[in-house]
């Protein structure tokens, strides 16, 4: 080869990585331990061929989010996104340009585990890499940031198809609490029929009584407030409990075959582990109560063959079916938009603490400046 082709081949080569290997520009709304939210440029990793990058249009506030408030280090929160794909790399099938993806607690794993392999990502053997806040070691150990921003990089993997009829801006809050209710009651099979309680009627309660009521379940909601009687009612819950102040539950023990907790502060589990059927009865504990340990007595559960597991979000093909799912049937959280702007965070963090909003705030990234 003369040498002046070679040179062309090495500068062409040269180019055409530093394109692939360029870094995206990102502005986020980040926040830490003590602080307000505040906005922030930084990088994404670059487009690589197995990636798409997403303009994102929407993100959902997970109560979950709340953990970034004890970090030492600014982060961008958000594992509820959607947005549209804007640009894919080579080897890219799942994706063209101009389609919309969604994005949940997960951007990568090692893709060989025995999890990894069932489609079961969340429990990846080599650790998960977290959408925020986790160091990506397959990116120089860059911490992740999350949707609270207007664009992300990812490998086509680890992101949904959302369907072309679907409501975007809903769908957002689905890649988290969505997912969450849904890999239970599926993991637990319920179906028609079945008597199963929703404790807890917040962001992620409300979509699981949708689910279990479309599936033919009687579904019980359980939580501390009169206020939320009538929307349990509308979403079509059978009963409603005040656990607060009924006196007595014991009416309610040996009833249930399956009970979702979705309660994100202390409370009394044995309380539901004793309204499971004998020979069972599942309880699935998905709420997060901070600093919590959840003390169960093992004389109720071994004297009565009920089963209390704990449920960590769910894979990507379950991501996947319960979006499909969830657009065909017409079930959606039920949201209110909220401007990109650090105040505004600031302020629905505040409501959500306070008990204030129902059910889910969703940011419109598009409004980020
Ligand atoms: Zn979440
Ligand atoms: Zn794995």
């Amino acid at each position: 080869m003369k040498l002046k082709n070679l040179i062309g081949l090495i500068l062409l080569f040269i180019s055409a990585t530093s394109f692939a290997q360029k870094p995206i520009n990102a502005i986020g709304l980040a926040t830490k331990a003590n602080s307000n939210f505040e906005r922030i440029e930084f990088t994404r990793h670059a487009v690589g061929d197995n990636d798409i990058e997403i303009e994102i249009l929407y993100a959902g506030i997970c109560h979950s989010d709340f953990m970034v408030k004890q970090t030492p280090n600014q982060v961008v929160p958000g594992h509820e996104i959607v947005g549209r794909v804007t640009k894919v790399g080579k080897n890219v099938s799942k994706f063209k340009k101009g389609d919309v993806a969604g994005v949940g607690c997960m951007v990568n794993s090692c893709g060989h585990c025995k999890y990894c392999k069932a489609g079961k990502e969340q429990f990846c053997a080599e650790g998960t890499v977290f959408t925020y806040g986790f160091p990506d070691r397959f990116h120089e150990n860059h911490i992740t940031q999350g949707g609270y921003s207007n664009v992300i990089t990812i490998t086509e993997k680890f992101a949904i198809q959302v369907p072309k009829n679907a409501d975007i801006k809903k769908v957002a809050p689905l890649m988290c609490a969505g997912v969450t209710t849904w890999s239970p009651i599926k993991f637990s099979e319920v179906e028609k029929g079945d008597v199963v309680g929703v404790a807890g009627f917040g962001g992620l309660g409300h979509m699981a009584v949708q689910y279990l009521v479309d599936l033919g379940a009687k579904v019980t909601v359980f939580d501390i407030t009169d206020d939320k009687s009538a929307d349990a009612k509308r979403l079509g819950a059978e009963e409603y409990v005040n656990v607060k102040t009924t006196k007595d539950l014991s009416a309610l023990n040996d009833k249930f075959d399956f009970i979702i907790s979705t309660i994100p502060a202390n409370y009394e589990p044995m309380m539901y582990v004793k309204m499971l059927k004998m020979d069972g009865g599942e309880l699935a504990i998905v709420g997060l109560p901070a600093n919590a340990t959840i003390p169960v007595s093992p004389f109720v559960m071994q004297s009565a063959h009920r089963r209390v597991y704990g449920s960590l979000i769910g894979g990507i093909p379950e991501t996947q079916e319960m979006l499909d799912y969830s657009v065909s049937h017409d079930i959606y959280p039920e949201i209110e938009v909220i401007k990109a702007e650090p105040k505004v965070i600031d302020e629905a963090y505040e409501n959500i603490e306070e008990g204030k909003v129902k059910f889910r705030y969703v940011i419109d990234m598009q409004t980020i400046k």
